[in-house]
């Protein structure tokens, strides 16, 4: 797949008139996917750097489908071509790319020859037994078009009212048309699909998700991939005091997650041995906080490994208790790197939401056998105080186990592509 310049439509349509076959080959135009970008329009001079990015996040994105041909239309426009494929295909694209960050709209349009006929014939099949208002939005890329935006608008909606017989409704309409006027040819579409929004990944660098087989940390890990973030998973298994099935969680989840990045990889450690050494220290009442900061401990060496510079977690203010303010404030004394904390300000409802839209609910709700409930004392202690946890970490030499957890983890590559994952990250 390569980044082209689009020729011309090669069939384009001849004699075709408003109520008779229009479009390439198969009388209904190219079916394509065209995206809308956000944020990354207002980079200025970053811009190149940001088109750069997200033109590769697509490519590993679309693996496996086939040839898929991109260009770059302006700022805000990407158009992807699959010459030759089923609508089905085309199809598969377009949501393929509604995972892929810093794309707002993605949408399935119709690939026409500048010819006002064939255009107003595609519009009016797409209104064809629709109901309710209508309106006609049309824009040109290509300024040296012998219409204007709104003669194009007026010329194809007065079409649509006398052939379809809908209501025109240009404040609030019902059912939008656009048509899209280009170099070399003209979109037409209707309505589009809300893709993720926020940056490519990538362009934030790189961090460590500490994952939970939980609801939180999968959908703290989206946020921060949809700024930008690419991201690791470090998950922390009770092996060999429980099962495996919190390690079968993590890895679905991060499958699941994989389709907004591309490329993921999932580090387990066994945790078990280590959370009975901070127990035979005399951990006691601040055993859950003392485990959660040889997680972060350990997450530092690890992130260090790889070049990560900043650790992610789930948590949110208040929502169990070792993370009251009191007991954060002595996580972050745990490490230097920054732990960022995308879901602190969210009620549980909210994120819930968040991970139903990102399909991992459903995986996070599987029962297991969580590494924090081992272990877990019958009175947490609220307040945790960082002399006494540093105490702790002093009798068992903590530094020394963190590097010696880090140093051995398994790796696997969850990949939602399968076998047309890409084998480097
Ligand atoms: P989650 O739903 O993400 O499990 P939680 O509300 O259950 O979160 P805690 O168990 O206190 O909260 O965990 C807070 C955060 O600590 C998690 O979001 C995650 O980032 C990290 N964490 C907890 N347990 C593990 C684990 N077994 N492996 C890796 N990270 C963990
Ligand atoms: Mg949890």
């Amino acid at each position: 797949m390569a980044v082209t310049s689009d020729p011309a439509p090669e069939t384009a349509p001849e004699g075709t008139t408003a109520s008779g076959s229009a479009g390439a080959g198969s009388g209904l135009g190219e079916l394509c996917v065209l995206m809308k970008l956000g944020e990354i329009v207002l980079k200025g001079s970053n811009r190149k750097l940001f088109e750069r990015r997200l033109h590769n996040n697509i490519r590993n994105a679309a693996r496996g489908l086939g040839e898929v041909k991109l260009t770059q239309r302006g700022a805000g426009v990407i158009i992807l071509r699959m010459p030759g494929a089923s609508d089905l295909k085309v199809a598969e694209l377009a949501e393929r790319m509604r995972s892929v960050m810093g794309v707002v709209w993605v949408h399935q349009v119709r690939r026409i020859a500048k010819d006002i006929d064939a255009v107003t014939d595609i519009a009016l099949r797409s209104m064809a037994g629709r109901t309710g208002t209508f309106a006609v939005r049309a824009r040109r890329r290509d300024k040296r078009f012998p219409m204007t935006s709104s003669e194009i608008a007026g010329t194809v909606g007065a079409r649509i009212k006398e052939a379809v017989g809908l209501p025109v409704n240009l404040k609030r309409p019902e059912n939008t048309v656009f048509i899209e006027v280009d170099k070399d040819e003209v979109f037409v579409f209707t309505d589009g699909m809300p893709g993720q929004g926020g940056l490519p990944v990538g362009m934030s660098g790189r961090g460590l998700v500490l994952m939970s087989g939980g609801i939180d940390s999968p959908v703290a890990a989206h946020r921060m991939m949809r700024r930008g973030l690419k991201v690791d998973f470090l998950h922390f298994s009770g092996m060999p005091f429980t099962g495996p099935e919190s390690i079968y969680k993590a890895y679905s989840l991060v499958r699941q997650l994989d389709r907004f990045q591309v490329g993921s990889r999932l580090f387990v450690v066994p945790f078990g041995k280590a959370q009975q050494q901070l127990k035979s220290s005399g951990a006691e009442k601040l055993q859950i906080v003392a485990q959660r900061r040889l997680m972060l401990k350990t997450a530092e060496a690890l992130a260090d490994d790889l070049g990560a510079e900043a650790l992610v977690t789930g948590d949110a203010l208040g929502q169990v208790s070792s993370q009251t303010m009191t007991n954060l404030t002595a996580l972050d004394d745990a490490v230097d790197v920054p732990i960022l904390r995308p879901l602190i300000g969210m009620d549980k409802t909210e994120i819930m939401d968040q991970a139903r839209a990102i399909g991992t609910l459903s995986i996070s709700e599987l029962p297991d056998e969580d590494c924090c409930t081992l272990l877990t004392p019958r009175q947490v202690e609220t307040a945790a105080k960082i002399t006494d946890l540093r105490q702790i970490e002093k009798r068992l030499d903590v530094e020394e186990l963190a590097e010696h957890l880090a140093a051995n983890t398994q790796l696997h590559r969850p990949s939602f592509l399968g076998d047309a994952a890409p084998a480097k990250v």
